[in-house]
């Protein structure tokens, strides 16, 4: 199977690479056009500077590259997955990942032609991830110690290469076409990250390299916010979101990760509310399981209510809708799922599938069917 997904990834990418050179060469030479001159041949590369005598335009900013949306299944009103993983740790169980086990996700996602986005740039649509790939975010829940530690090295203190930040910087380091992006849950009544006197550094860390800091409540209380009523949920809520600014001056959070994935009829003052002078707005809200979120251009696309995907193997609990499950499904199945056409300011769909699209969620971007 995944020797399969491998061959299957390799094609992809071989296909998108050869459509990437055929549109650069002809740029070239069709960019002359306009002006008609057509003294000797356009030779890729050749003579950057057009001389006291050129009055060759450069090539417009706007042409855009040739992309053959047929080949590589373009479909950016496929479905996305949003990983959920809790634990890191040393041994694999219903809420723990371990650090290989981890990379082995990394692994298998990148070979099957995935490529990481930030979860405010999903909420927001703007996916740029490279034509014929499709995006998948990451987000981790609770905030423990597995996801951000540092430890002691050489008499200095570094971020352990087997926590989540350390195993997604070493795998975007040796992959760096793979993007780098997570979404860190944390409720500030627990000690964040396991380490006390490292909360400061560690959230101003994450703010500074391109990590999302995302809101799980205040304290994370049993049985989840459906039990609380509304002002108890505001006061969760909003404070979660005050902590962060006291820790990281400016910061918005953008998005919450459901303690328990609990949620209560009325999503309103879930989605957005005040207490206390501290304001909140969600523009997603996740659940615990176990499906692909919709494209943020799609009609059932719910962002008060957004599906995750359990990062698990382990079919006890994942009951047939773990990763490795829907990776599969997907291999299967590469209509269903979102594939780039490279370009964010465009929304590419087949034909078929155009009724689908609401169009309110398109923003400044350009649809086109094929
Ligand atoms: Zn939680």
């Amino acid at each position: 199977m995944l020797q399969w997904l491998s061959k299957e990834a390799i094609r992809r990418i071989a296909i998108a690479l050869l459509i990437l050179l055929a549109a650069a060469f002809p740029l070239v030479s069709c960019s002359g056009g306009a002006g008609g001159e057509t003294d000797g041949p356009s030779v890729p590369g050749s003579d950057p500077d057009p001389g006291p005598g050129g009055n060759e335009e450069p090539a417009p900013e706007s042409e855009p590259e040739e992309v053959d949306y047929a080949s590589l299944g373009v479909n950016e009103l496929g479905q996305i997955m949003v990983l959920m993983y809790h634990q890191i740790g040393p041994e694999e169980a219903e809420w723990v990942r371990t650090p290989e086990n981890f990379r082995k996700d990394l692994e298998t996602l990148y070979e099957a032609g995935y490529r990481l986005i930030a979860v405010n740039d999903l909420l927001d649509g703007k996916i740029a991830v490279p034509a014929g790939t499709t995006p998948v975010a990451l987000t981790f829940d609770d905030g423990t110690i597995g996801h951000f530690r540092y430890i002691e090295k050489d008499g200095q203190m570094v971020i352990d290469p087997d926590c989540a930040v350390g195993i997604l910087e070493q795998f975007a380091a040796e992959h760096p076409d793979f993007g780098l992006a997570a979404t860190f849950y944390i409720m500030y009544e627990a000690t964040i990250f396991g380490q006390p006197e490292y909360v400061q550094q560690k959230l101003n860390y994450l703010a500074e390299n391109g990590f999302e800091i995302g809101n799980h409540t205040n304290s994370h209380i049993y049985p989840g916010l459906r039990s609380l009523s509304p002002e108890e949920a505001r006061q969760e809520l909003a404070e979660h979101v005050r902590l962060t600014k006291e820790y990281v001056p400016g910061y918005e959070v953008r998005s919450l990760a459901l303690p328990y994935g609990s949620y209560p009829d009325d999503l309103s003052y879930i989605v957005e509310g005040s207490y206390n002078g501290t304001s909140y707005h969600h523009a997603g809200v996740f659940l615990v399981g176990n499906n692909p979120a919709p494209s943020p251009f799609h009609a059932d696309y719910n962002a008060a209510l957004l599906p995750r995907i359990r990062a698990s193997e382990l079919e006890e609990y994942t009951a047939g809708f773990g990763i490795n499950n829907w990776l599969e499904y997907f291999a299967e199945h590469p209509e269903e799922r979102y594939i780039s056409d490279g370009d964010p300011d465009t929304v590419v769909v087949p034909e078929a599938l155009k009724e689908q699209v609401d169009g309110a969620k398109l923003g400044d971007r350009k649809l086109i069917t094929y």
